[in-house]
């Protein structure tokens, strides 16, 4: 069966990012993997209930995805709202999206509270990053889909193709 790759909804463009934004990435292996039929893709926090635009969340502390789902940490808004209700059920409706169409691959964005897999940032607000995950790549990782983020698409390529 043709492996399929999990795609951060605003890495194609839809504006579904916190400030209604996207943010598209232009690469010739994702134009193959489209024509291919390999892509699929959602957001996970629009999948949890949240809704465009939003305030910007952040996981608080310094903690990281996989804290959130242990019941660590919780991820904040800007405004002090509470969404790390959302940010879970959103990270469960993507891998449970993921599982139904077989994709044993993710690229997601880095950066964000959900889909960062190499950083993500401190939960003060002030740019700073740190080493770590978002809540959905921490709960992909877990359930054994390979996660790559989206500075990785040529290394994600070479494992595709060698495949
Ligand atoms: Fe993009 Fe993921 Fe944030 Fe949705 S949750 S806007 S797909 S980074």
């Amino acid at each position: 069966m043709t492996p399929k790759i999990l795609i951060s909804a605003c890495l194609l463009g839809h504006a579904v990012r916190y400030d209604g934004s996207g943010k598209p990435l232009r690469h010739p292996a994702i134009d193959r993997w489209r024509e291919e039929g390999r892509l699929v893709t959602i957001c996970p926090e629009l999948a949890g209930g949240m809704s465009v635009p939003r305030p910007p969340a952040e996981i608080e502390n310094g903690m990281t995805g996989a804290d959130v789902l242990a019941g660590r940490a919780r991820v904040m808004e800007v405004t002090g709202g509470d969404v790390t209700a959302e940010f879970i059920a959103g990270a469960r409706a993507a891998l449970a999206f993921a599982q139904g169409h077989g994709c044993t691959h993710a690229l997601l964005i880095d950066g964000s509270p959900s889909c960062g897999s190499g950083f993500i940032y401190d939960g003060a607000f002030s740019g700073r990053k740190h080493a770590g995950n978002g809540v959905t790549a921490a709960l992909f990782e877990n359930a054994g889909i390979a996660v790559f983020s989206h500075t990785q698409v040529d290394a994600l390529d070479a494992l595709i193709v060698a495949d």
